[in-house]
């Protein structure tokens, strides 16, 4: 058995490793069309910029997750920084 697996604390199926979109979409997509609107004015190109890229972070960064396929929980996994050998 793969040793970075885990096992469901519901169900106790093996869970997978998915990658989903760490912040709201919805969010990425207003900031993008806040920052298009205020480039169209030459006042407003430097927040417009800074908002259109906020919003594409927001719209590609992710992250990864644990996933149960069989009854859909989701643990959110630790990224292990300062791990020692
Ligand atoms: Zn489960």
């Amino acid at each position: 058995m793969d040793m970075n697996t885990i096992r469901c604390n519901l169900c106790s199926s093996p869970m997978e490793i998915t990658k989903i979109l760490k912040h709201n979409k919805m969010f990425g997509i207003v900031f993008i069309v806040i920052g298009i609107f205020l480039s169209i004015s030459l006042a407003g190109i430097l927040l417009g910029i800074m908002f259109l890229v906020v919003g594409i972070i927001m719209c590609t960064k992710k992250k990864e997750i644990w996933y149960c396929s069989s009854c859909k929980t989701i643990i959110n996994r630790v990224d292990r920084v300062n791990n020692a050998p």
